[in-house]
């Protein structure tokens, strides 16, 4: 799908290019804080993809708003900009405030953030900057706090269409992998509790500036309300995968009894009056087996 693009700009700024970026870098005395995941996208294919990604299927793109994860540059921050009504990006990093009043300068619906976004209420960001619009998380996301990222903006139930993001190749596979395969583990079932994900494509490694050691991928997230326990049932069914997991070799019935501190034969009656083999290891059940548990305990 291509999105007609709301704003052009004469000449547009080519954060892609790695002499534009050293420039500003030199003229602006900024390093890369390489604890903070700076690898900033350099491939101008990735960009305008992930930003499409996020309105796909939205009744009114021209509605839409987008909440970013760390601007870098403002790369992909330029590319929501240009197809969002409006952007909100939260970044950690104050060193990069001249950057971006100078590759933003061009939009007048962008916002940047300077906060940690662990630490930041998106809910009320959503709500205050972005009015409550009907809005899709973009981001390349900082390697070292992506799962925890995404979970947070899952379990809050923050109230957005999609996540497109950008993860690593591995983080990719075992976030969107399917019940009962090799990759899957408890976040596959978390991420499948809460929304439908999907591996839109591939990124090399040598996208990036500076190249991170490992390749990435693109994954998008379709947030939906399908999955609604009440609050106490869903801590308990977290806490059963997490358990089941957590001795993936073993039969499910060895850490279900740990953690519930029932017997193996009371859980194993149990699993069996729900249609669920007592013999069966934590991956071999589906989402739906978990909750069906978790509901019945
Ligand atoms: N979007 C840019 C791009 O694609 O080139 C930058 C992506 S870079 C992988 C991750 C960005 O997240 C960096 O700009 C980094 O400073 C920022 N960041 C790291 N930790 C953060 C945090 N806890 N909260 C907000 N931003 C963070």
């Amino acid at each position: 799908m291509t999105t007609a693009l709301k704003k052009t700009t004469g000449i547009d700024m080519k954060l892609t290019n790695i002499g534009t970026i050293k420039e500003l870098f030199a003229r602006h005395g900024f390093s890369f804080t390489k604890s903070l995941g700076q690898n900033f996208l350099i491939n101008p294919a990735v960009c305008p993809k992930i930003a499409e990604l996020g309105l796909e299927g939205a009744n009114e793109p021209s509605e839409v708003c987008a909440l970013e994860i760390g601007t870098g540059v403002g790369v992909l921050t330029r590319e929501l900009a240009k197809r969002y009504k409006k952007v909100v990006a939260v970044e950690i990093d104050t060193k990069l405030k001249p950057i971006l009043e100078e590759t933003l300068a061009d939009f007048d619906n962008v916002e940047v953030v300077f906060a940690d976004v662990m630490e930041t209420d998106l809910a009320a960001v959503i709500a205050e900057k972005l009015g409550g619009a009907e809005t899709a998380v973009c981001a390349n996301l900082p390697y070292y706090i992506t799962s925890p990222v995404i979970m947070r903006v899952l379990e809050s139930r923050l109230p957005v269409r999609s996540m497109t993001v950008m993860v690593q190749k591995e983080a990719a596979d075992r976030l969107c992998a399917a019940p009962g395969t090799r990759e899957c583990g408890a976040i596959s079932y978390a991420v499948r509790y809460y929304s439908t994900p999907e591996l839109m494509f591939r990124v090399n490694r040598g996208s990036f500036m500076p190249s991170p050691n490992v390749d990435s991928a693109v994954i998008r997230m379709t947030v939906s309300p399908k999955n609604t326990l009440p609050e106490e049932r869903e801590e308990l069914l977290f806490r059963l995968i997490r358990a089941g997991f957590s001795q993936r070799r073993k039969q499910l019935v060895n850490p279900l009894s740990g953690e519930l501190h029932r017997s193996k034969e009371e859980l194993s009656a149990l699993l069996g009056s729900l249609g669920i083999k007592p013999s069966a290891r934590a991956e071999e059940l589906a989402l739906e087996d978990y909750i069906k548990i978790a509901e019945s305990i």
